[in-house]
């Protein structure tokens, strides 16, 4: 291979957007040199496949950096609140209608007690966020 660096002519060409950067550091990193591992993250969610949720990819330029990520991502709980309610709010996000909790349930793939809780804790949330930051959500409302 000789592929060092990018090419002169094209400096944002279509791969620019697939750069990796260190998740500690964040360093730009070359295809070679990422270092990467899958820790259990309930705040994770894939846009497309729920069988990949709760699961984070982390990258990382060096062992050392890798190990202290997921060194991170080994104490932080895994809130299984967190990931029902990220599972609902995708399953929502097309309607604009009220939805029973059973059709929510079955949309997100959940039981109905496990969309309840997620929906439970999300409201949780938002009112922590609304005691601490006011109403206002940065719309400009
Ligand atoms: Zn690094």
């Amino acid at each position: 291979m000789e592929d060092f660096g990018i090419p002169e002519d094209e400096p944002f060409g279509d791969e620019a957007d697939v750069f990796d950067l260190c998740d500690h550091c964040g360093r730009v990193l070359a295809d070679e040199d990422v270092l990467g591992a899958l820790v259990p993250d309930s705040s994770a969610f894939h846009a497309t496949d729920p069988g990949l949720d709760g699961k984070r990819v982390l990258t990382a330029c060096s062992v050392d950096h890798l190990a202290v990520l997921v060194e991170e991502y080994r104490q932080r709980p895994f809130v299984d609140e967190e990931q029902w309610a990220g599972k609902v709010c995708r399953a929502l996000t097309d309607s604009d209608e009220p939805v029973p909790l059973s059709v929510v349930a079955e949309l997100s793939g959940l039981s109905v007690r496990q969309a309840e809780q997620g929906v439970e804790w999300h409201n949780a949330r938002a009112q922590e966020w609304r005691a601490r930051y006011g109403d206002g959500d940065g719309d400009g409302e």
